[in-house]
């Protein structure tokens, strides 16, 4: 469990690099912020809570970027703990260990900065690893929980990333897909189109003056599977008690299942 320590050092080491990239990772931060009006941070938490992290758990969040999600499941797993061993956090610090995988080295970077900064590294239950969703370089049955937002509609072969889930959980392990999804709301439909396809390449033009990433965006939301038919990968791939939940009329939705 040195891992921790040892990438601090790195990060050490490639200071510079890391601040180049923390101004793009702001940016990105920013833009989420302003295309989902600060929404993304509910949608998050919505997946902490259904996740519900336990002290000891072994975590796997595909797609981590630069933490979000992973620095929520330790603040859950810390406030549990708090609870459950009147403010030691002794169960925590053996065992507990949250793994942020990405394909992207340049936010994995961002992300180890930031556990720096809040402390995190320091507890050690935290590690960064590159790779690809498709294929994981974690053990098979190591996880009790995997999670992916807004990650699983930019893999290349959704089936591979879902079917390397199923692989890496421990029975009982459950997955967990955050992901912008298709409204099916009458007129909010309506209004929800007008917003990605006019507003959001605009905001992106003037606010990261870059028009055409923002515009792929709106396409990959399009071309990605409908609840429906997502949920029924997920089931293909060998997971049970299957569901999902819309948030906002489905311009976004939580994917669950458990491996059985
Ligand atoms: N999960 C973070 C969040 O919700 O803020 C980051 C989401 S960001 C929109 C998408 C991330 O997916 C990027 O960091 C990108 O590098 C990563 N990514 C894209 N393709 C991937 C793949 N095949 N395997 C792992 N990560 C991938």
């Amino acid at each position: 469990t040195s891992f921790g320590f040892k990438q601090v050092r790195e990060d050490e080491k490639s200071k510079l690099v890391g601040n180049v990239f923390s101004s793009v990772a702001s940016s990105y931060d920013v833009m989420n912020d302003l295309m989902s009006a600060g929404l993304h941070r509910l949608w998050k938490d919505r997946l902490i809570s259904k996740l519900n992290p336990f002290p000891g758990m072994k975590h796997l969040d595909v797609a981590g970027g630069t933490g979000d999600v992973a620095f929520r499941v330790v603040e859950r797993i810390k406030s549990v703990s708090h609870r459950a061993t009147q403010g030691t956090l002794t169960d925590m610090e053996e065992d507990t260990h949250i793994y942020v995988c990405d394909i992207n080295p340049n936010m994995l970077d961002v992300g180890k900065k930031r556990a720096t900064e809040k402390g995190y590294n320091e507890e050690q239950c935290l590690s960064w690893v590159q790779g690809d969703a498709e294929a994981l370089s974690f053990e098979d049955g190591s996880m009790d929980g995997y999670t992916i937002a807004f990650g699983i509609r930019n893999v290349t072969h959704i089936e591979k990333a879902l079917s390397e889930a199923y692989r890496v959980l421990k029975k009982g392990g459950r997955f967990l897909c955050l992901e912008l999804s298709h409204v099916d709301v009458p007129v909010f439909k309506d209004i929800y189109d007008i917003y990605s396809f006019s507003v959001i390449p605009a905001v992106g033009e003037l606010v990261a003056g870059d028009r055409q990433s923002y515009q792929y965006l709106v396409e990959s939301i399009r071309r990605f599977p409908k609840q429906e038919k997502f949920a029924q990968m997920i089931q293909e791939a060998g997971f049970e008690a299957v569901e999902y939940e819309n948030l906002v009329g489905g311009v976004v939705a939580i994917h669950s299942g458990v491996k059985l």
